[in-house]
Order: C-alpha cells, then sequence, then structure tokens
C-alpha cells in the first residue's frame, strides 16, 4: 500500500483527490498513517504564512512548548506559528502541532499550556491513527485529509484528551484550570474542521471541572 505516497507527487495547484477504501485501509500500517500525517503538514506548512522564527510569537509558544514532554512516544514534537486569525490549533500523528496567531492572542499563557496538552493527548493517544481504521474510507486531496468520524467517537476522543491534558498539566505543576478558561474564550463557530467535531464545549467543561473536583 503506497498510495498516500501520491500526495507527494501531486502537482501544487491541480485539486486531485484519492481516495482510500476500508479494504485499503486494513493494509496501512501505523508508519503509514504516521506518513501520511507527515504529508499533510508538510503540505499545511507550504500553504501558510508560518511566524519568523525570532519573532515575539514564535518564541512565546517554544517557550512554552518547553514547559511539557518533548517527546510523545519517542515522537519529537513540532511547533510553528501560523499567521491566520483564526483561533485554532490542530496536529498530526507523527508530533507536528501548529497554532495560529489568532488563538495565541485571544488566550493567556496558562490557557495556551492547556492547549499545547490537548494537542499532545491526540498524538499520545493516537486518536488520528485509529480514525482511520473506523473510517469507511478516506479522502485525500492536495488541501486536507478527510476521515469521517462518527460524531460519538469524535466526542470521545475530545473528552479522552482534555482528560489526558489535566493530568499532563497538573503533573508538571501547571495549573489545569487553563483547560476551562481556554474553552470559554473560544468561539463555537470556527472555520476549520477540526473544531466542529468538538463536542459542546459546555460539555467539555462540565467533565474536566467534575474531574477537577474529585482530585
Ligand atoms: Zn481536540
Amino acid at each position: 500500500m503506497s498510495c498516500f505516497l501520491l500526495v507527494a507527487c501531486q502537482s501544487q495547484n491541480k485539486k486531485t483527490t484519492f481516495i482510500i477504501t476500508s479494504e485499503q485501509i486494513k493494509h496501512l500500517s501505523e508508519q503509514d498513517i504516521e506518513a501520511i500525517g507527515t504529508q499533510v503538514c508538510v503540505e499545511a506548512d507550504k500553504r501558510s504564512v508560518i511566524a519568523n522564527e525570532n519573532s515575539r510569537l514564535n518564541k512565546k509558544l517554544q517557550m512554552l512548548a518547553q514547559t511539557l514532554p518533548k517527546k510523545i512516544n519517542n515522537i519529537e514534537l513540532t511547533y510553528k506559528v501560523y499567521l491566520n486569525t483564526d483561533p485554532n490549533a490542530w496536529s498530526t500523528v507523527n508530533g507536528c502541532i501548529r497554532i495560529n496567531s489568532g488563538l495565541i492572542k485571544l488566550l493567556n499563557d496558562n490557557e495556551l499550556q492547556a492547549v499545547l496538552a490537548h494537542e499532545q493527548a491526540h498524538i499520545a493517544l493516537k486518536h488520528a491513527i485509529k480514525s482511520f481504521r473506523l473510517a469507511p474510507y478516506v479522502e485525500i486531496t492536495n488541501k486536507d485529509v478527510v476521515i469521517l468520524v462518527k460524531k460519538e467517537v469524535a466526542q470521545k476522543y475530545e473528552f479522552e484528551a482534555d482528560y489526558y491534558a489535566l493530568q499532563l498539566l497538573m503533573s508538571k505543576n501547571i495549573n489545569p484550570i487553563g483547560l476551562v478558561t481556554m474553552l470559554k474564550k473560544i468561539p463555537i463557530h470556527s472555520t476549520t474542521n477540526t473544531t466542529k467535531s468538538h463536542p459542546s464545549k459546555i460539555k467539555r467543561i462540565a467533565r474536566i471541572l467534575d474531574r477537577l473536583g474529585n482530585k
């Protein structure tokens, strides 16, 4: 199985779509799916305006990242700031974590640490790999990888990531309340599909507070 490699071979401007069927997905190894993640990240970096290494925004992100683990499951994490007003963050299975400048401007340091911990959780818990395995098919274009995930599954992953982040923050002596205040600040209607699958903020906040109360 090597159809994922096609993503790398496309010409830049032509929109091309590849479908990986559920039958083909069965034959993909974890490494194959990681390779797709790598490609998604490379393509997103090419299409985005990345904040300069010495910029205030990038320095802030790298400084906050230093307070959390640098590797997960032996995967080195890489962080970049995209100059984009949409307050969003995402990660791919190969350790790529990207934060929009709009989010950095919206949140305080504690809340940004919560965002990073939440993204680390998705990588640690291999949510992208699990989503791939469960998907009826995966659509790869030169702009996006579309994985159909049932709403309940997507919600479960968000709760799991919040809980993992909560424990991670506490293990680093970082106040986990940032997970709650961050969610309160993030607008519900974001333009990106990563946030569409996120369960209602109210439910997530309630669950986090419940966990905190039970400590
Ligand atoms: Zn998430």
